[in-house]
């Protein structure tokens, strides 16, 4: 990569990005922001696991500095692709490479858009290389917990939520987080209630990948998709809010609030309530990240309150979502029930997708694999700990898939 002076904070200086995961939606979000105030970002490096054609294209447009693959395979594939634009675009492949990315010194802010536990190394990297790291992959975090926020703190990162209601809930608090424990008696996170909160639990069992990641009100990656449709995703955010604002497990709560307009809520000790409103577009808390502490045009469209119709509020069904009480049972054991529960939901939301397990089943997997884990995890402290029972949980996992016939 080549070196240059620029500030992260001097608008007069582009803030160099570095984005992992520019393939995916986050990924496409966060460079149609960038692109919008080129006088304010460069990029400076992106990755991406698979569509070398998508990656490629971006690499035309935004000419980066340098970009991660994972396998000499993509590698070739990339540089077919390029021709003679690959030149002056340094290429790293597989195994570092996103760390590299994520430390490298000419790299002023990180967009973690990678999905699930692999993108905890690069996250960590970031993190301790006092990096401005904008995290939309919760996994990393659900994994890390301790450990990711230990990194954060004494690398001097500056961590900021792309969840948009862990955003809604970050621009509900000043900015001196010492403030905050005295100030908040608990929060509530918003869920849409996904594509399947009104269905007939008797007909869960059938639900085909297409249905299930046909979401309401966002366009999002398949993985997240499905987790809407299980309630999964709102459990991962609850581990997640534990981690970034510091609250133990009750004062986390969770309603459906289906038109995905106010994005999360803080109840503050006075019985005042705070919330972020607007249209479900991630442009609003990507570009609120990229510009933090200021704000800049995002390109999402603005609420039209008179149009709006009613906002509408619910308890989650735990019959037709028993998934997200998991997040709690996971938050009362040590961190590794956090890596288990999340090991095992990666791998049985990729069986759901593939067609190996029914819909219903991915509830199962989780409940079986935490189970058999049960005891059987320290609280791990070093990243190879974690790692190490990711892979533990992940085999445990496909055995349970494999009893349910995938
Ligand atoms: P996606 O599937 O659309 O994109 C994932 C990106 O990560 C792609 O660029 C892919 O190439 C890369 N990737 C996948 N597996 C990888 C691996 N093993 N190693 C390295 N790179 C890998 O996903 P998304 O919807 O953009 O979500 C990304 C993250 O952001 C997830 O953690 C998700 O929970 C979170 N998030 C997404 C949204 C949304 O609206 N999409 C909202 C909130 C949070
Ligand atoms: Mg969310």
């Amino acid at each position: 990569m080549s070196a240059a002076t620029p500030s992260p904070m001097n608008p007069e200086h582009p803030q160099r990005i570095a984005i992992l995961g520019s393939t995916g939606s986050i990924g496409v979000s966060t460079l149609d922001v960038v692109a919008r105030h080129p006088e304010r970002f460069s990029v400076q490096a992106l990755s991406a696991h698979r569509r070398m054609a998508d990656l490629a294209a971006q690499c035309r447009r935004f000419k980066p500095a340098a970009v991660a693959v994972p396998d000499e395979q993509r590698a070739r594939e990339w540089r077919e692709l390029m021709g003679d634009d690959a030149k002056g675009i340094q290429l790293l492949v597989g195994d570092g490479s996103l760390e590299q990315i994520a430390s490298a010194s000419e790299v002023d802010a990180v967009m973690a858009a990678i999905v699930g536990a692999a993108g905890l190394g690069p996250c960590l990297a970031a993190a301790r290389a006092g990096k401005k790291l904008m995290l939309a992959n919760k996994e990393a975090l659900v994994v890390g917990g301790a450990l990711f926020m230990n990194a954060v703190r004494e690398g001097g990162a500056t961590l900021l939520p792309i969840d948009s209601e862990h955003s809604a809930i970050f621009q509900c608090l000043p900015e001196d987080r010492t403030s905050w424990a005295a100030r908040i008696d608990h929060i509530v996170l918003t869920a849409s209630g996904g594509p399947f909160r009104s269905r007939d639990p008797q007909t869960l069992q059938q639900v085909t990948p297409e249905e299930a990641v046909a979401h309401p009100n966002w366009v999002m990656g398949r993985k997240i998709s499905v987790d809407s449709a299980t309630m999964m995703n709102k459990a991962l955010e609850v581990i997640e809010a534990r981690w970034l604002f510091d609250l133990q497990p009750d004062q986390i709560r969770v309603v459906i609030h289906p038109q995905s307009i106010i994005h999360s809520m803080v109840v503050c000790r006075d019985a005042s309530v705070l919330a972020q409103l607007g249209t479900p577009d991630m442009r609003v808390p990507i570009a609120f990240g990229l510009s933090f502490p200021h704000r800049i045009e995002s390109g999402a469209s603005r609420l039209d309150f008179t149009s709006l119709k009613a906002l509408t509020f619910e308890s989650p069904d735990t019959r037709r979502f028993p998934g997200l009480g998991l997040a709690y049972d996971a938050l009362a054991g040590p961190q590794g029930c956090s890596a288990v529960l999340n090991a095992a939901n990666e791998e049985a939301v990729q069986a759901f997708l593939d067609r190996r397990i029914p819909f219903t089943a991915i509830h199962e997997v989780n409940v079986g694999t935490v189970h058999a884990l049960a005891g059987r995890w320290a609280a791990p402290s070093e990243l190879a700990d974690l790692l190490d029972l990711d892979a533990r949980a992940r085999a445990t996992a496909q055995g349970e898939i494999a009893r349910r016939g995938g």
